[in-house]
């Protein structure tokens, strides 16, 4: 089933609250996503998108997506879209680095392979394990007060895990996470995703300060060592999100104990497939996960439901919806958030309809 075009497609994803703030003062208010067709000289035709969450996050930009893919694309025509083994090696091949880059053009992959087999995506990742998938909420960047104060709100929508945006003044996010935990009950749990953003000296006060309280710390610095240095001063559970992106990156910090919970991004890694080579990894050494991207809109959510779902129960630590936070809907079929929870689609492929009005003209097309 030969590649014979590749096309990319442009869309504004504004935000039901406004914007979404995070460590050092980033923030974005209008989310940028690619929507990656591929069609194939069957006539089945597979959908993908990468979204990064702004310029400034990961080594990623939303025109880079659109640019790398004028680059690649030729280099794909005529290769079979269902051998997504051997496309992910003539992508390598052809253009070094760039994981996010690939990752809509591999996550289109999977859903041709699906349509063409009549398996949702989820079946052919290993198979659907348990009834649905546990999300989270991601609480943006505030005041203390505005912080804590949505919790109610997001657990009345069925959220029972928070991921507090922290990594700004230190003694602010020390006031943050007591706030926001006052407001758990038992069951909830709370994640202090810092995102790069503080130094050791900071991490190292915070850790210390907030000992007795239940939560999670994520990525607390930039570099991997100096989070494991915070990691082996602290008894918190630990996550690492930024710095895991490579299987080598996973393989030395599974070496060196420098994590309890690795956050897989589709994107990040370079699409479903080299997620998935990372997602079974940790569940043969044990370390949980969260699942989802770095942001995206229905088919990237559809994508996080088909490769959470299709891991192990005791393996997941949570997963995200992010098509809930958005204002514009670039697809039908897409998975619904149902208190807190949601599934994978039961259709083949991806399960999704993009909604073509939506996408518009296409800005990129190689064929
Ligand atoms: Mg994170």
């Amino acid at each position: 089933m030969g590649i014979k075009a590749i096309r990319a497609y442009q869309v504004d994803l504004p935000l039901f609250e406004g914007s979404y703030n995070w460590s050092g003062g980033k923030s974005v208010s209008v989310f940028d996503s690619t929507v990656i067709e591929v069609e194939t000289t069957e006539g089945i035709t597979g959908w993908g998108e990468v979204c990064p969450l702004g310029p400034f996050y990961l080594p990623a930009f939303a025109a880079g997506v659109r640019a790398g893919l004028k680059e690649l694309g030729p280099h794909l025509i005529g290769y079979d879209a269902c051998e997504i083994g051997v496309l992910n090696q003539r992508m390598d091949a052809a253009l070094q680095g760039h994981p996010y880059v690939k990752s809509g053009i591999d996550m289109a992959c999977w859903d041709i392979l699906g349509k063409a087999a009549g398996l949702p995506v989820c079946t052919l990742l290993g198979g659907r394990s348990g009834e649905d998938i546990t999300l989270y909420r991601a609480i943006s960047q505030e005041s203390p007060e505005e912080m804590a104060g949505k919790v109610a709100k997001y657990r009345a929508e069925g959220y029972r895990r928070f991921q507090l945006k922290v990594g700004g003044d230190p003694d602010i996010d020390i006031q943050r996470i007591h706030a926001v935990a006052a407001k758990l009950e038992p069951g909830d749990r709370l994640v202090a995703d810092a995102n790069t953003g503080w130094s050791l000296h900071e991490a190292m006060r915070v850790v210390l300060a907030v000992r007795d309280v239940d939560v999670y710390i994520e990525q607390p610095c930039r570099t991997y060592e100096e989070c494991l240095s915070v990691r082996r001063h602290t008894n918190h559970p630990f996550v690492l999100d930024e710095n895991i992106d490579s299987l080598e990156m996973l393989m030395r910090a599974q070496r060196e104990l420098a994590m309890d919970v690795v956050n897989i991004k589709i994107s990040k890694l370079g699409g479903i497939t080299k997620a998935r080579q990372v997602r079974d990894l940790c569940v043969s050494l044990g370390i949980a996960m969260t699942i989802e991207d770095s942001w995206g809109g229905d088919i990237v959510t559809a994508a996080v439901a088909h490769l959470a779902h299709s891991t192990p129960e005791a393996s997941r630590f949570t997963s995200t919806d992010f098509n809930s936070y958005v204002t514009v809907s670039i697809a039908e079929g897409a998975p619904q958030r149902v208190n807190g929870k949601m599934s994978a689609s039961l259709t083949p492929g991806l399960g999704i309809t993009p909604r073509l009005d939506v996408l518009g003209d296409c800005v990129v097309e190689v064929s």
